[in-house]
């Protein structure tokens, strides 16, 4: 496991402890939360090495997401993905209508296929083999390790799109800097996060399922991802909400707490935190749209 005793947003070393929780969805592992007193930034701590954190990964559960689609449930993932996707591009046509995309975390290819056949020119950065080959062999899409992101091209990219993926990341300010330098000076960044000042995360504290320790090291609110991107040489031009996010992750968090009938539960408390959110601020997911300083 790594200590980190500097916050990874501002630099205070007065990290405190915040408090712990569990790998409710796959080890059941105890992990701990601590938060910046300066900025409060929250953030998994200490975490795995990163020679350990494949193990944390169900990597066979996330993929069957897209092999096993009869059934119910199976449908209606696949409804609400095909949902998602048209949202996501709606988004992305306000600001650019075709050109050159790089998705990172790019998963199983859903979006960049998407894109695709939007004849945008598309290329990924996958970590985990499986998925990676999953999508190159399905939609024939070029996806590359995480190597590849220090060796693609200087201001190539229109778009750059990160969608739950920045909170998986070990190096958060390395990592914003590297996109700083991939995208044109008029493209635009798109970044989702789940959002630890939604209300969805107040209502289950340490059963919120958007911690999801130890995959999620990072745990962003609206002012902190904020303060992340402006610090990288970013600047906030728009934001939306993930509706959807809020269903999933509160039927989850009805999970983790073994309550009975989730499911229904999970609806009703997904509708009640969308509720509450402010207006395009703190709902369960949001979508940050950023341009360059
Ligand atoms: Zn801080």
């Amino acid at each position: 496991m790594m200590e980190i005793n500097k916050c990874p947003i501002c630099n205070s070393t007065e990290i405190i402890p915040y408090f712990s929780t569990r790998d409710y969805f796959f080890t059941n592992e105890e992990f701990s939360i601590s938060k910046c007193n300066s900025c409060n930034f929250i953030f998994t701590n200490p975490v795995p090495a990163k020679e350990e954190i494949a193990k944390y990964y169900n990597t066979d559960k996330y993929l069957s997401h897209d092999t096993n689609s009869n059934g119910l449930l199976g449908k209606l993932y696949n409804t609400i993905r095909d949902f998602n996707l048209k949202n996501k591009y709606s988004i992305i046509k306000k600001y650019i209508q075709q050109g050159s995309a790089l998705d990172i975390g790019s998963g199983t290819g859903e979006f960049l296929n998407f894109l695709k056949n939007k004849n945008w020119k598309t290329h990924g950065i996958e970590p985990e083999k499986k998925a990676r080959e999953f999508a190159i062999n399905k939609y024939k899409l070029e996806i590359f390790d995480e190597n590849k992101l220090n060796q693609l091209n200087k201001n190539e990219f229109d778009l750059i799109s990160m969608w739950h993926v920045l909170e998986h990341v070990y190096e958060i300010n390395e990592r914003l800097q590297i996109i700083h330098s991939l995208l044109k000076d008029d493209g635009i960044f798109i970044n989702a996060l789940p959002m630890i000042d939604s209300p969805d995360s107040l209502r289950f504290g340490k059963y919120w399922a958007g911690l999801d320790v130890p995959r999620h090291l990072h745990h962003f609110s609206h002012d902190t991802f904020q303060l992340l991107a402006n610090n990288c040489g970013f600047e906030l031009i728009d934001k939306y909400p993930l509706k959807f996010d809020s269903y999933y992750v509160s039927y989850l968090s009805h999970k983790a707490l073994n309550n009975s009938l989730a499911l229904i539960r999970g609806l009703a408390d997904g509708c009640i935190s969308n509720m509450k959110a402010d207006s395009k601020r703190n709902y369960s997911s949001m979508i940050f749209v950023l341009r360059k300083k």
